[in-house]
């Protein structure tokens, strides 16, 4: 008997950032879902992340409870606290050494692009997860529950979830939203395929907060409550508010020509010494920043998918989306930004499997699978576009030539090149991207 009810029961892999957006964006379209962490319970770190007017405005599209929790959880303006503009805008100056005889703290300012009014804004992780949370019912997050296996057979009974306790789960469709060692991605492309392999891009990010009275002590006050990006060889420092302006999130930067050992893992603890060594040629006011943050801090080693990305994001009933698809390296500061538009377009694709299904059109496997294609389709070219770019971006940011006198001019007029990429990602058509992936899907389901 075919069903036309058109009822869809979700499972998502992952309860990462992308995970619980989109979760949040299939419940509000009344599809059944349920989330499978292989934790025991959702973390974050308590450094900031940001979210770009495009991502912002998927937000709202997909469930506008995430706009508010973006609110609850202390979202601000990356320049909301900044007295001498309204708008968001993200500043890049010289972090080295250009600087003025008479004044050993000057940094000559570089590039500005601006996001618009409340354009972007900066909240912590763990404030930000904690508010996503609450938008689920606790039976829809299942914890230590790690994937290690997805039966889909080629018809329409259920597809089956293995997890490593050896239960098993079924539904009509799987998300995997596994960060950047996604199981799903995997099992997609296939056992020993090198597509989907991530590779080391030899910088380190060392994400930390500190006061804000503290980053205005050495900054200033304007410097320190907008967003920052300071520039030097091998390595950039950026820094923005969080936590309702009470905090400021730094991200430190450095390149690393050696290999990252296969056996050490890519998130650890590091140490302010290590920075420090780095950065004693910069601007003493980046110095001075420097030893401020704590003795202790995070270090991720960065990888991404730049080298070996996967063919196609989708088999059957089966698809990844954000780190899992195209975890990228976080220069621009949009990867989970691209986790929310694929979240807008894979939810927007899904109610109209549910039309599909109570209108008899097609069976459930065929509409499921064609609605997977169509969001490849979409989502693949530009999230892909953004891992090459975001390398691009690191180069840019870490040019040699700042440390030569002679080539910072040469070195400057590289900088247009980032107003153009961000102008890219910030004004994406996210409606249009929504329209065009439906007009696809509708026309694919009706051959
Ligand atoms: P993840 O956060 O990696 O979540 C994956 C989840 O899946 C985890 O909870 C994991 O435990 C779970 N999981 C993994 N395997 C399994 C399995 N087999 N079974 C069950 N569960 C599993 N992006 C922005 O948009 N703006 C920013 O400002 C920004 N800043 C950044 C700064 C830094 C320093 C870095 C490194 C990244 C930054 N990013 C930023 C990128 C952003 O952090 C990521 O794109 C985003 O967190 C990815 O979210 P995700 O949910 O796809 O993956």
């Amino acid at each position: 008997m075919p069903d036309n009810s058109g009822s869809l029961n979700v499972a998502i892999v992952g309860g990462g950032i992308v995970g619980l957006i989109m979760a949040a964006g299939l419940q509000r379209r009344n599809i059944n879902v349920t989330i499978y962490e292989q934790a025991r319970a959702f973390r974050e770190l308590g450094t900031g992340i940001a979210f770009n007017p495009a991502a912002q405005g998927c937000l709202e599209m997909i469930d506008p409870g995430l706009t508010v929790a973006l609110q609850k959880g202390g979202a601000v303006g990356l320049s909301a606290f900044n007295d001498e503009e309204m708008n968001d805008c993200l500043r890049w100056i010289d972090g080295y050494n250009q600087r003025q005889p008479d004044d050993p703290d000057y940094q000559k300012f570089y590039l500005k692009t601006d996001a618009g009014y409340r354009g972007i804004q900066g909240i912590r992780r763990d404030h930000l997860l904690e508010q996503l949370t609450k938008l689920f019912p606790e039976e829809a997050l299942k914890f230590k529950k790690r994937l290690v296996s997805i039966e889909d057979n080629d018809h329409d009974d259920q597809v089956i979830l293995t997890f490593d306790d050896g239960t098993t789960a079924t539904a009509d469709a799987v998300i995997g939203c596994d960060g950047i060692k996604s199981k799903t991605r995997e099992l997609i492309v296939g056992p020993g395929s090198i597509a989907g392999t991530p590779t080391y891009t030899h910088v380190n990010s060392y994400p930390t907060v500190i006061a804000m009275d503290k980053a205005v002590s050495i900054l200033g006050e304007t410097k320190a409550k907008a967003f920052h990006n300071h520039l030097g060889p091998n390595a950039n420092l950026l820094h923005y508010p969080v936590a309702n302006g009470t905090m400021c999130n730094v991200t430190v930067f450095i390149r690393n020509p050696d290999e990252w050992p296969e056996d050490k893992p890519t998130s650890l603890m590091g140490h302010k010494a290590d920075i420090l060594d780095h950065y004693k040629n910069w601007n003493p006011v980046v110095c001075k920043l420097i030893d401020a943050l704590p003795d202790q801090l995070p270090t991720w080693a960065v990888f991404d998918l730049w080298e070996y990305p996967i063919p196609y994001y989708n088999k059957g009933r089966v698809c990844v989306a954000g780190d899992a698809a195209h975890a990228s390296s976080p220069h621009h500061g949009a990867g989970a930004g691209m986790g929310i538009e694929d979240a807008l377009c894979l939810a927007t694709l899904l109610s109209e499997v549910g039309l599909t299904l109570r209108q008899g059109q097609a069976s459930k496997f065929n509409a499921l699978a064609t609605a997977f294609k169509a969001y490849d389709a979409s989502r693949r070219p530009r999230s892909q576009w953004l891992v090459n770019s975001s390398r691009r971006i690191c180069d840019l940011h870490q040019q040699e030539e700042w440390g030569d006198a002679t080539k910072w001019i040469k070195a400057e007029t590289t900088l247009e090149e980032i107003r153009d990429r961000t102008d890219r990602i910030w004004n994406f058509d996210y409606r249009g991207m929504v329209q065009d992936a439906v007009a696809d899907y509708v026309r694919s389901i009706r051959q």
